[in-house]
Protein backbone atom coordinates (compact mmCIF):
# COMPACT_ATOMS: atom_id res chain seq x y z
CA UNK A 1 0.00 0.00 0.00
CA UNK A 2 1.55 3.71 -1.11
CA UNK A 3 0.61 6.50 1.41
CA UNK A 4 1.11 10.03 -0.41
CA UNK A 5 0.60 12.27 2.17
CA UNK A 6 -0.96 15.71 1.05
CA UNK A 7 -1.74 17.24 4.33
CA UNK A 8 -1.00 16.11 7.73
CA UNK A 9 -1.19 18.75 10.22
CA UNK A 10 -4.26 20.32 12.03
CA UNK A 11 -4.36 23.37 10.23
CA UNK A 12 -2.61 25.44 7.64
CA UNK A 13 0.75 27.77 7.79
CA UNK A 14 4.04 28.52 6.12
CA UNK A 15 6.76 27.42 8.53
CA UNK A 16 9.73 29.11 7.75
CA UNK A 17 12.82 26.94 8.88
CA UNK A 18 16.19 26.41 6.62
CA UNK A 19 13.38 25.78 4.13
CA UNK A 20 9.70 27.60 3.80
CA UNK A 21 7.48 24.42 4.82
CA UNK A 22 4.17 24.88 3.75
CA UNK A 23 1.60 22.83 6.25
CA UNK A 24 -1.98 21.82 4.94
CA UNK A 25 -4.41 20.01 6.87
CA UNK A 26 -5.49 16.44 6.54
CA UNK A 27 -5.74 14.55 3.41
CA UNK A 28 -3.90 11.02 2.31
CA UNK A 29 -3.73 9.48 -1.09
CA UNK A 30 -3.75 6.03 -1.00
CA UNK A 31 -2.75 4.05 -4.08
CA UNK A 32 -3.41 7.03 -5.95
CA UNK A 33 -7.02 6.60 -5.68
CA UNK A 34 -8.53 6.76 -2.11
CA UNK A 35 -8.22 9.69 -0.16
CA UNK A 36 -8.78 9.26 3.59
CA UNK A 37 -9.51 12.62 4.68
CA UNK A 38 -10.33 15.67 2.20
CA UNK A 39 -8.46 18.92 4.28
CA UNK A 40 -5.87 18.61 1.14
CA UNK A 41 -6.81 17.36 -1.95
CA UNK A 42 -6.51 19.47 -4.83
CA UNK A 43 -4.16 22.15 -3.53
CA UNK A 44 -1.44 19.45 -3.82
CA UNK A 45 -2.73 17.70 -7.17
CA UNK A 46 -2.60 18.17 -10.61
CA UNK A 47 -5.76 17.73 -13.15
CA UNK A 48 -4.20 13.95 -13.69
CA UNK A 49 -3.89 13.09 -10.33
CA UNK A 50 -7.41 14.86 -9.37
CA UNK A 51 -9.26 12.51 -11.81
CA UNK A 52 -7.70 9.41 -10.37
CA UNK A 53 -9.53 10.14 -6.89
CA UNK A 54 -12.03 7.23 -7.40
CA UNK A 55 -13.09 7.19 -3.13
CA UNK A 56 -12.93 9.66 -0.49
CA UNK A 57 -13.42 8.13 2.97
CA UNK A 58 -14.21 11.35 5.64
CA UNK A 59 -13.20 10.53 9.11
CA UNK A 60 -15.79 13.59 10.60
CA UNK A 61 -17.13 16.65 9.56
CA UNK A 62 -14.78 19.39 10.93
CA UNK A 63 -13.74 21.76 8.21
CA UNK A 64 -9.93 20.94 8.49
CA UNK A 65 -11.00 17.22 7.25
CA UNK A 66 -13.08 18.53 4.70
CA UNK A 67 -12.40 21.58 3.12
CA UNK A 68 -10.51 19.99 0.09
CA UNK A 69 -14.13 18.88 -1.28
CA UNK A 70 -15.75 21.59 -2.19
CA UNK A 71 -13.22 23.10 -4.72
CA UNK A 72 -11.86 19.29 -6.13
CA UNK A 73 -15.60 19.58 -6.96
CA UNK A 74 -15.08 22.45 -9.08
CA UNK A 75 -12.28 20.37 -10.82
CA UNK A 76 -14.13 18.00 -11.58
CA UNK A 77 -17.95 19.93 -12.36
CA UNK A 78 -17.22 19.76 -16.49
CA UNK A 79 -14.88 16.73 -16.73
CA UNK A 80 -17.46 14.07 -17.12
CA UNK A 81 -16.17 11.89 -14.97
CA UNK A 82 -18.23 8.70 -13.09
CA UNK A 83 -18.94 10.19 -9.34
CA UNK A 84 -16.69 10.02 -6.87
CA UNK A 85 -17.70 8.07 -3.60
CA UNK A 86 -17.79 9.76 -0.43
CA UNK A 87 -17.95 7.09 2.36
CA UNK A 88 -18.53 7.66 5.98
CA UNK A 89 -21.16 7.26 8.29
CA UNK A 90 -24.14 8.74 7.87
CA UNK A 91 -24.29 11.25 10.19
CA UNK A 92 -20.87 12.50 8.12
CA UNK A 93 -22.76 12.13 4.97
CA UNK A 94 -25.84 14.15 6.04
CA UNK A 95 -24.06 16.92 7.68
CA UNK A 96 -21.70 17.81 4.33
CA UNK A 97 -25.43 18.29 2.72
CA UNK A 98 -27.16 20.01 5.28
CA UNK A 99 -23.74 22.13 6.22
CA UNK A 100 -21.96 22.59 2.82
CA UNK A 101 -22.81 21.42 -0.03
CA UNK A 102 -26.65 23.32 0.40
CA UNK A 103 -26.43 26.27 -1.78
CA UNK A 104 -25.82 28.46 -0.03
CA UNK A 105 -22.14 27.99 1.22
CA UNK A 106 -21.38 25.84 -1.97
CA UNK A 107 -23.58 24.36 -4.61
CA UNK A 108 -24.49 21.06 -4.50
CA UNK A 109 -22.37 18.71 -5.68
CA UNK A 110 -24.06 15.42 -5.15
CA UNK A 111 -26.96 16.63 -7.58
CA UNK A 112 -24.83 18.98 -9.92
CA UNK A 113 -23.79 19.22 -12.68
CA UNK A 114 -26.61 16.21 -13.44
CA UNK A 115 -28.10 14.38 -10.45
CA UNK A 116 -27.77 11.33 -12.59
CA UNK A 117 -24.21 11.85 -12.59
CA UNK A 118 -23.15 14.12 -10.26
CA UNK A 119 -19.65 15.19 -8.99
CA UNK A 120 -20.22 13.28 -5.70
CA UNK A 121 -22.45 10.22 -4.40
CA UNK A 122 -22.48 9.40 -0.84
CA UNK A 123 -21.49 5.70 -0.08
CA UNK A 124 -22.64 5.11 4.01
CA UNK A 125 -21.40 2.93 5.73
CA UNK A 126 -21.69 1.49 9.08
CA UNK A 127 -19.37 1.74 12.12
CA UNK A 128 -17.42 -1.75 12.56
CA UNK A 129 -18.28 -3.24 9.56
CA UNK A 130 -15.94 -4.19 6.68
CA UNK A 131 -16.28 -2.55 3.57
CA UNK A 132 -14.80 -2.25 0.15
CA UNK A 133 -13.80 0.99 -1.37
CA UNK A 134 -11.69 0.58 -4.75
CA UNK A 135 -9.12 -2.21 -4.17
CA UNK A 136 -9.05 -1.69 -0.40
CA UNK A 137 -10.94 -3.25 2.43
CA UNK A 138 -12.19 -0.77 5.08
CA UNK A 139 -13.80 -0.55 8.70
CA UNK A 140 -14.96 2.31 10.37
CA UNK A 141 -14.23 2.45 14.09
CA UNK A 142 -15.91 5.22 16.28
CA UNK A 143 -13.24 7.32 18.30
CA UNK A 144 -13.81 9.95 21.17
CA UNK A 145 -13.85 13.62 19.55
CA UNK A 146 -15.91 16.49 19.73
CA UNK A 147 -18.47 15.31 17.10
CA UNK A 148 -19.04 12.29 15.68
CA UNK A 149 -15.74 10.62 14.46
CA UNK A 150 -14.31 7.42 13.00
CA UNK A 151 -10.81 6.26 12.37
CA UNK A 152 -10.38 3.70 9.79
CA UNK A 153 -8.29 0.22 9.19
CA UNK A 154 -7.20 0.00 5.55
CA UNK A 155 -6.18 -2.97 3.99
CA UNK A 156 -4.60 -4.29 1.32
CA UNK A 157 -3.99 -8.29 0.13
CA UNK A 158 -0.91 -7.93 2.07
CA UNK A 159 -1.05 -5.14 4.79
CA UNK A 160 -3.30 -3.27 7.08
CA UNK A 161 -2.68 0.38 8.39
CA UNK A 162 -4.99 1.91 11.21
CA UNK A 163 -5.97 5.83 10.77
CA UNK A 164 -7.19 7.24 14.38
CA UNK A 165 -8.86 10.39 12.79
CA UNK A 166 -9.28 13.03 15.76
CA UNK A 167 -9.63 11.52 18.96
CA UNK A 168 -9.13 11.97 23.00
CA UNK A 169 -8.60 8.88 24.95
CA UNK A 170 -10.61 5.84 23.06
CA UNK A 171 -9.88 2.49 23.32
CA UNK A 172 -12.01 0.40 20.42
CA UNK A 173 -10.14 1.20 17.73
CA UNK A 174 -6.80 0.53 19.40
CA UNK A 175 -8.48 -3.15 20.59
CA UNK A 176 -8.94 -3.86 16.34
CA UNK A 177 -5.70 -2.74 15.52
CA UNK A 178 -4.30 -5.33 18.18
CA UNK A 179 -6.20 -7.96 16.57
CA UNK A 180 -5.01 -6.87 12.81
CA UNK A 181 -2.61 -9.59 11.43
CA UNK A 182 -1.31 -7.57 8.78
CA UNK A 183 -1.11 -4.46 10.74
CA UNK A 184 2.21 -2.54 9.31
CA UNK A 185 1.70 1.08 10.56
CA UNK A 186 -0.43 3.33 12.43
CA UNK A 187 -1.05 6.91 11.88
CA UNK A 188 -2.16 8.68 15.34
CA UNK A 189 -3.21 12.47 15.93
CA UNK A 190 -1.14 14.56 18.07
CA UNK A 191 -2.28 18.17 17.91
CA UNK A 192 -0.97 19.93 21.37
CA UNK A 193 2.10 20.37 23.24
CA UNK A 194 1.93 18.71 26.79
CA UNK A 195 1.80 22.21 28.42
CA UNK A 196 -1.47 22.55 26.48
CA UNK A 197 -3.11 19.76 27.49
CA UNK A 198 -6.48 21.58 29.19
CA UNK A 199 -6.98 22.37 25.29
CA UNK A 200 -6.12 19.37 24.22
CA UNK A 201 -9.27 17.92 27.11
CA UNK A 202 -11.22 20.23 25.73
CA UNK A 203 -10.64 20.30 22.26
CA UNK A 204 -10.78 16.12 22.28
CA UNK A 205 -7.50 16.06 20.37
CA UNK A 206 -4.08 14.27 22.31
CA UNK A 207 -0.66 15.39 23.61
CA UNK A 208 2.45 13.64 23.52
CA UNK A 209 1.72 12.10 26.94
CA UNK A 210 -1.36 11.20 26.13
CA UNK A 211 -0.18 9.79 22.84
CA UNK A 212 2.15 7.26 24.38
CA UNK A 213 -0.66 6.28 26.57
CA UNK A 214 -2.99 5.25 23.84
CA UNK A 215 -0.35 3.81 21.42
CA UNK A 216 0.55 1.45 24.12
CA UNK A 217 -2.74 -0.15 24.17
CA UNK A 218 -2.15 -1.46 20.47
CA UNK A 219 0.27 -3.34 22.48
CA UNK A 220 2.89 -3.52 19.53
CA UNK A 221 5.83 -1.53 20.61
CA UNK A 222 7.60 -1.67 17.28
CA UNK A 223 4.98 -0.67 15.26
CA UNK A 224 6.10 1.77 12.68
CA UNK A 225 4.14 4.41 14.34
CA UNK A 226 3.51 8.00 12.01
CA UNK A 227 2.30 10.93 13.91
CA UNK A 228 0.11 14.02 12.52
CA UNK A 229 -2.64 16.64 13.02
CA UNK A 230 0.34 19.00 14.93
CA UNK A 231 -0.70 22.27 15.19
CA UNK A 232 2.07 23.96 13.08
CA UNK A 233 2.46 27.05 15.74
CA UNK A 234 3.76 23.90 18.08
CA UNK A 235 5.49 21.45 15.80
CA UNK A 236 8.66 22.05 17.23
CA UNK A 237 7.59 21.59 20.57
CA UNK A 238 5.25 18.42 20.39
CA UNK A 239 8.44 17.49 17.99
CA UNK A 240 10.59 17.41 21.30
CA UNK A 241 8.34 16.02 23.36
CA UNK A 242 7.43 13.09 20.65
CA UNK A 243 11.15 12.27 20.37
CA UNK A 244 11.69 11.87 24.02
CA UNK A 245 9.01 9.17 24.64
CA UNK A 246 11.67 6.23 23.41
CA UNK A 247 9.23 4.96 20.81
CA UNK A 248 11.67 3.00 18.41
CA UNK A 249 9.68 3.44 15.12
CA UNK A 250 8.06 6.70 15.72
CA UNK A 251 7.91 9.30 12.75
CA UNK A 252 6.41 12.93 12.72
CA UNK A 253 4.83 13.45 9.28
CA UNK A 254 5.46 15.90 6.57
CA UNK A 255 3.61 16.67 3.48
CA UNK A 256 4.38 15.30 0.17
CA UNK A 257 6.08 12.17 2.24
CA UNK A 258 5.61 8.55 0.64
CA UNK A 259 5.06 5.58 2.91
CA UNK A 260 4.84 2.00 1.57
CA UNK A 261 3.29 -0.78 4.06
ZN1 LIG B 1 -8.79 18.02 12.75
ZN1 LIG C 1 -11.76 17.40 14.59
Amino acid sequence: MKIRVLGCHGSDLVLDGQNRHQCRTSGFLINGAVMVDAGTIAAALRLDEIRKIRHILVSHLHFDHIKGLPTLADSLVDDGCEPVSLTSTTSVLDGLTTHIFNNQIYPDFLQLPDPDKPVYRKVPMEANTDVQVGDLRVTAVPVNHLVPTVGFLIRDRQSSILYSGDTSVTDEIWAQAAREPTLKAAFIETSFPDEMHELAAVSKHLTPSLFAQEFKKIGKPDLPVYVYHLKPRFRQTIERELSKLGIKHLFVLEEEQEIEV
